[in-house]
């Protein structure tokens, strides 16, 4: 496996100059050996045409890719020794599942018992050892996507793996199993693998690092925790979490936040950060999950009116109003919740700033 760079890569489909046109804006990112990441983002955010010029499908208008410090940019897909499994099936119907997973190891003239050998050890990771001989076309969709997914895998001389949303066929049962599989595969082989989705769910089951792109830009780079307790982009805060950060306009005010009336106390470090942004839109940021709700006043709580409770089992999400601002405040299925009007607490550790989008880091 390798170490992929990307060296300020970007990419324009029409040639045009509009920043709108460039589908990737100048990216600088380390893919590390034996990393599992998920390329996360929205549709139409770049990022299939990310791993297209990873894999070498695309030449990037601007820009490097190394591979081990070797420069790649110019080598066609072929000579670039990576392995990438697309959304359908790529296989052949008519062979069985055995000559499937093997073509790619004939292709590259692997000797006849490391053929068998690995063929069969993939076979029996993705539980496709009981239909070696049988026919592709004889089988099911799912058993189909996995051939595909082996054929993936089964090259030990790959750069690196890359999966563009290949989970998309799979029945949702079976999905599961699937991403439990590949990051079982992953634990045990530490081979290099990106995997694009727009489901946070699958990212932060199988990656231990997340690459969350949007509008053609890497806007973090971290692991889920980190993306959970400290987005350092708005997007980033709303786009991960269900439901995503709330994200409220504010000013300061000496050593609070205020909302309207409502003065929300910030940790002692972020008073003096805060103070020295410069002027320009600025957002409260806290997640659903830090907020509690109170039957009383007491420091730092603010009054709010309780609109929504839904009930998703195993907790309940409440819509609240602070002044005019509706808030989403996640709570497991014991903790009471007042009917009418209640009392909501921003633990200050918790709450976050943001200047223009941009986390406004605390001094230490
Ligand atoms: P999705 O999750 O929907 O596949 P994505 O994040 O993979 O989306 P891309 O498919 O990389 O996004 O598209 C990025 C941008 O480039 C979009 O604005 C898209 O319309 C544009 N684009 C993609 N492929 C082409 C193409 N072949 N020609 C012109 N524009 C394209």
């Amino acid at each position: 496996m390798a170490h992929v760079r990307l060296d300020g890569i970007a990419h324009s489909y029409s040639g045009g100059a509009a920043e709108a046109d460039w589908a990737l804006k100048t990216l600088d990112h380390d893919w590390r050996d034996g990393g599992a990441y998920a390329l996360l983002g929205p549709s139409g955010c770049g990022k299939t045409t990310l791993l297209n010029v990873i894999s070498g499908l695309i030449i990037p208008t601007r820009g490097r890719i190394l591979f081990d410090g070797k420069d790649v940019t110019a080598l066609p897909t072929e000579a670039r020794n990576i392995a990438q499994v697309f959304q359908f099936p790529v296989i052949y119907d008519t062979m069985t599942v055995y000559d499937n997973l093997a073509f790619p190891l004939r292709n590259r003239g692997f000797p006849g018992p490391e053929i068998d050998r690995l063929v069969r050890q993939v076979a029996g990771m993705l539980d496709l050892a009981d239909d070696i001989g049988r026919r592709a076309r004889n089988l099911s969709a799912d058993a189909k996507q996995k051939i595909s997914l082996g054929r993936g895998l089964v090259r030990p001389d790959v750069a690196a793996i890359l999966f563009d949303e290949p989970l998309t066929v799979i029945d949702p049962h079976m999905k599961w199993k699937l991403r439990r599989k590949l990051k079982e595969i992953h634990e045990q082989y530490r081979l290099t693998l990106v995997y694009v989705t727009h489901d946070q769910n699958e990212a932060l089951t199988f990656a231990d690092t997340i690459v969350v792109m949007h509008e053609g830009r890497i806007l973090q780079v971290g692991s889920p925790q980190a993306l959970f307790e400290r987005p350092q982009h708005t997007f980033v805060g709303y786009f991960i979490g269900s439901p995503g950060m709330n994200l409220i306009d504010c000013r300061l005010d000496g050593e609070t936040a205020r909302i309207g009336e409502a003065a929300i106390p910030l940790a002692g470090a972020l008073k003096g950060a805060a103070g020295t942004a410069p002027s320009g839109a600025l957002r409260l940021g806290i997640r659903p999950e830090f907020l509690t709700l109170h039957d009383a006043q007491g420091p730092g709580r603010v009054e709010v009116a309780i609109r929504t409770v839904e009930d998703l089992g195993n907790y309940r999400i409440v819509t609240a109003l602070l002044g005019d601002t509706a808030l989403k405040i996640k709570l497991d299925e014991e903790a009471p919740i007042p009917a009418d009007r209640a009392w909501l607490a921003f633990p200050p550790g918790r709450t976050l700033l943001y200047h223009d989008d941009r986390l406004i880091e605390a001094s230490p």
